[in-house]
């Protein structure tokens, strides 16, 4: 008799599904959102003149269960500056047939460097493709960015960037430089 009961119960569910409103996702053609936190491709971010948040500190690398940060820092020079401070990463990986999204390494970057985009159309036919370089992970510039190389914002320290101060330095300066 219990068997009987539980067959009705089953039928039950069907039944209910016949009368519900299709869903149909229309991908790849309509690519849904996504949570709105939602982990997905790595961003390597940058000032607001352009310069690279990345100081090639590896602690990401060293956060990863999964081992799939590789980073290679260098030295900053007057002549060629990437980012504030001393050093830069000059080489940056994430192998994505290793990633698993977890986000660790985010919460080990200390400049905000790093951080994940809602971009989750990753797939490939092939594995090196497959390993995002600074190519594929460095935030696009804006109109009022400068590509790096180029110099700190006149009369700016390293740490008037870590301290998220640069916006503000940049607008008292904007009336020096356009009298240049
Ligand atoms: S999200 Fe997790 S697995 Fe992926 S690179 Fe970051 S720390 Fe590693
Ligand atoms: S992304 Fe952040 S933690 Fe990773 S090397 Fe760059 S500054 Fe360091």
């Amino acid at each position: 008799m219990p068997k009987f009961i539980d067959a009705i119960a089953g039928f039950g569910v069907t039944f209910k599904a016949m009368f519900k409103k299709p869903i149909t996702e229309q991908y790849p053609e309509e690519p849904g959102p996504t949570a709105q936190r939602y982990h997905g491709r790595h961003q390597l971010n940058r000032y607001e003149d352009g310069l690279e948040k990345c100081i090639g500190c590896e602690l990401c690398a060293w956060a990863c269960p999964a081992d799939a940060i590789f980073v290679e820092g260098a030295s900053n020079t007057e002549a060629e500056r990437f980012s504030p401070g001393e050093r830069y990463g000059r080489v940056y990986q994430i192998n994505y047939l290793r990633c698993i999204g977890c986000g660790l390494c985010l919460e080990a970057c200390p400049t905000r460097a790093l951080t994940m985009t809602n971009d989750y159309e990753m797939a490939d036919d092939n594995r090196s493709d497959l390993i995002y370089g600074k190519d594929k992970l460095l935030a696009p510039l804006t109109p009022d960015m400068t590509a790096p190389p180029h110099a700190m914002l006149e009369g700016s320290t390293d740490e008037d960037y870590y301290r998220g101060n640069v916006g503000a330095f940049r607008l008292t300066i904007q009336p020096k430089e356009s009298l240049l």
